[in-house]
């Protein structure tokens, strides 16, 4: 079999501590899961089931710098634990969500806010919004034998050194075993899938020359600049 031209590179995110690469199939990010942030951005958390929306695989930044993206004056970003999955499938329990996970990262859920903003107004796809080259920042892999699966520990970003948003992952409306299951309901999940697990209050805007340090406690820490 012949390509009619070279495929772009498989996106790949490094496993801490390893030279192994995890490859990177999908990346699925829940919306609204940490109650005070759905209310900062005007919804009831209380009513709501959990809903998802994708960024491209190859959002997927690692290098530590991101570039601003075209047509928006309101980059946002939004820490996020990752959910890294070694396994897949369909109609997964619950209970045997967890036993999916190869391991656990930091990442920025970056949006173009003011484009998400006229989307959801115009009820169009929220993808311009949030799918663009750099939109998925993510750190290094922790795998689940050396991080377990955190259920609490803070959830902090600052950026240039003042904190701007700080939870806790104990705060999560749907757990990480929730959202596999429920994801799994609408999707076949496969290895290499990620998962943005929602972000806590105080997000915000970030204008070029800007630096980000995002860290969830006991999982690792992001550094991004935005050129
Ligand atoms: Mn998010």
């Amino acid at each position: 079999m012949e390509y009619v031209f070279r495929p772009e590179a498989v996106p790949v995110v490094p496993v801490l501590g390893t030279a192994s690469m995890f490859p990177v199939h999908r990346i699925y990010c829940i919306g609204r899961n940490y109650a005070e942030h759905a209310r900062e951005m005007g919804h009831d958390p209380d009513r709501e089931p959990p809903f998802f929306f994708q960024k491209a695989a190859s959002d997927i930044l690692t290098s530590g710098a991101l570039h601003y993206p075209a047509e928006t004056s309101e980059l946002h970003f939004e820490i996020e634990m990752v959910v890294a999955l070694g396994d897949g499938g369909t109609g997964v329990s619950v209970s045997d969500a967890l036993g999916k996970v190869f391991g656990y990262g930091v990442g920025l859920d970056m949006t173009r806010r003011d484009l998400q903003g006229a989307a959801k107004k115009l009820g169009r796809p929220w993808d311009i919004g949030k799918s663009f080259s750099g939109a998925a920042p993510c750190s290094a892999l922790l795998p689940v034998a050396q991080v377990g699966h955190p259920e609490r520990g803070a959830v902090r970003l600052s950026v240039n050194g003042e904190t701007r948003q700080s939870g806790d992952l104990s705060q999560m409306i749907w757990s990480v075993g929730e959202q596999i299951s429920e994801l799994s309901r609408f999707f076949e999940l496969r290895p290499g899938d990620l998962i943005f697990t929602g972000t806590p209050a105080g997000v915000g805007p970030v204008v070029r020359g800007d630096r980000m340090v995002g860290e969830v406690e006991g999982v690792g820490r992001i550094e991004v600049e935005v050129v």
